[in-house]
């Protein structure tokens, strides 16, 4: 039996630590079919892909292909898989919760209200992560606290209330320059996206290029105001929360 976990101790010590070091407790707390690692292709989950890969550490990896990515997603996903022979679980939405998401409000129901964006990305994104999650006691994600206002304050380690599992965040204090001086230094690939504009890419409808002096995200959901732009994947993160209901009317 593990002794308790003391996050407060442990995430002034992850602070100092690489991201190779925090894999490495990671791993040596958890083995590593129970670890799961979240990738939508973007520039620091390749890093974190990348460092996994060298380490010789790969817990399963799992992708939401919500079925509106950008070609180009699906082209780094593609070379991921040839070049390091990873395998990459994919969760799709459920055919049937489309079909109700869908009838009546048509497919680009999001431009129109707040709640119905969330109502497609609960149906595309949040369901499948259920499914992707379960079975699971450490969900691996490579966010980072600049990328904005809603993940400044994210642990580096934290107890997700929502999934019930520990969330660990390795590269959460890597600043944006970290990320590229990684990719290049290492020739990890990377979508093509982002030498047109785009700083974080999620489905193509809701994602666009940024213009000099413009926030990280806010090319995402761009008519929406800052505050609602989380998907609802990663929103209990640096926040207390309790149990949130799972469930959404679709
Ligand atoms: S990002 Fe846009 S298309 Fe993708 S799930 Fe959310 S609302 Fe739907």
């Amino acid at each position: 039996m593990n002794d308790p976990i003391d996050l407060p101790t442990l995430n002034a010590r992850f602070e100092t630590a690489s991201a190779t070091e925090i894999l490495q407790w990671t791993f040596q707390r958890f083995p590593a079919e129970r670890v799961v690692f979240s990738t939508s292709f973007g520039a620091e989950g390749m890093a974190l892909m990348h460092i996994l890969v060298s380490m010789g550490h790969i817990p399963r990896i799992f992708t939401i292909d919500t079925g509106r990515n950008f070609q180009e997603t699906y082209e780094v996903w593609n070379e991921t898989v040839q070049r390091w022979g990873v395998a990459i679980e994919s969760y799709s939405p459920d055919p049937e919760d489309l079909s109700k998401l869908l009838d009546g409000k048509g497919p680009n129901l999001f431009y129109e209200s707040v709640e119905n964006r969330k109502r497609c990305c609960h149906v595309r994104k949040v369901r499948p992560l259920l499914r992707a999650l379960k079975g699971s006691d450490v969900w691996m994600a490579a966010l980072r606290r600049d990328q904005g206002e809603s993940r400044r304050e994210i642990p580096i380690i934290d107890w997700n209330e929502t999934h019930q599992l520990y969330k660990v965040c390795p590269l959460a204090n890597w600043l944006e320059e970290n990320v590229w001086t990684y990719i290049r230094s290492n020739d990890v690939p990377y979508n093509q996206l982002y030498d047109r504009g785009f700083m974080t890419i999620g489905c193509a409808p809701c994602t666009r290029p940024v213009r000099p002096g413009e926030g990280l995200r806010s090319g995402r959901w761009w008519w929406e105001k800052e505050e609602a732009k989380e998907c609802g994947i990663h929103i209990e993160d640096g926040k207390v929360v309790r149990k949130r209901k799972l469930d959404f009317q679709i």
